[in-house]
């Protein structure tokens, strides 16, 4: 079994060589982890967000052979801490409580879903040309303009309590709204055209509280590409999209501080960064004739 080196925020590509009738069972933490057949073998991608701890922890592969097994150790990462101060109009949409949850469900669902199907191969391109990106797994406290004559200290008992788009707003203590940056912000012009970084099925079509005009594509087998903040979306729910369609505008709406694209990637639901992500190694890139078996549960 081959791994890269995982550390926290990132992403793990393992692969177990060799095609076996069956595909295995695969289990990470001591849960069920969803795993496909490529080329080479069994492909598990384990998602390392940035709010589960590092450490060290057990991943398996059951085959009617028997069972292989590794212990992963995750190294951290600190992922810095920022404020955000915002104007009154915008503050104002960190407090719809109630709205903001409503749309946490709802993209939770989306980003959760598990289609057996793989629509992406290749290399993942820039959804935006030229943009560079980051701020991946910071968390961002939320201040009103004003306060930001004054001294602001992030102290250790300041804890952010979710992820950005996912989450419903909880307050830390001292009564600041705080998230984890779910995703990277790639800075460009209003209008500047995102194109899909890879092929993939359209999930999602909307505009919410926070992430503003969203689109969200499934790439298959628990792939999930997020796009916040559009100006317009060029596509609709359902779409089939290639690698390099446009499927939006960017743009600065919800909660955003100006023209930005928001661009997330989510395994299994889960965020992780969208620079480890495309670093994929090559037995990941390709399921060659593979097919769409999935292990069975
Ligand atoms: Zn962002």
């Amino acid at each position: 079994m081959s791994a890269d080196r995982p550390v926290r925020g990132g992403v793990l590509f393992a692969l177990a060589e060799g095609l076996a009738p069956d595909i295995p069972r695969c289990t990470w933490k001591g849960a069920t982890l969803p795993c496909y057949r490529v080329a080479r073998g069994v492909l598990a991608i384990v998602p390392l967000p940035a709010d589960e701890p590092a450490g060290t922890f057990t991943l398996t592969f059951d085959r009617p052979a028997g069972r292989i097994t590794r212990q992963i150790t995750v190294a951290d990462h600190d992922f810095g801490r920022e404020l955000v101060f915002l104007d009154s109009a915008h503050y104002a949409l960190v407090k719809r409580g109630a709205d903001v949850a409503r749309d946490a469900r709802a993209l939770r669902a989306v980003l959760g879903a598990e289609s057996d199907t793989r629509y992406w191969s290749g290399s993942w391109g820039a959804p935006v040309k030229g943009a560079r990106g980051d701020g991946y797994g910071a968390e961002r406290f939320y201040y009103r303009a004003a306060d930001s004559s004054r001294a602001i200290r992030l102290g250790p008992e300041l804890k952010t309590t979710g992820s950005f788009g996912l989450d419903t707003v909880v307050a830390s203590s001292r009564d600041v709204p705080s998230w984890r940056h779910a995703g990277v912000d790639l800075t460009a012009s209003r209008g500047s055209s995102v194109v899909a970084p890879a092929a993939g099925l359209v999930a999602d079509v909307g505009s919410y509280i926070l992430t503003g005009n969203t689109v969200v594509i499934d790439h298959g087998q628990g792939v999930h590409s997020a796009y916040f903040h559009l100006d317009t979306a060029l596509v609709r729910r359902g779409d089939r999209v290639a690698a390099g369609k446009r499927i939006g505008r960017v743009g600065a709406t919800g909660l955003a501080t100006g023209p930005h694209l928001h661009y997330g990637i989510y395994v299994h639901g889960k965020d992780i960064d969208p620079a480890a992500w495309a670093a994929m190694p090559a037995f990941a890139r390709d399921q060659g004739d593979a097919g769409t078996s999935k292990s069975k549960q």
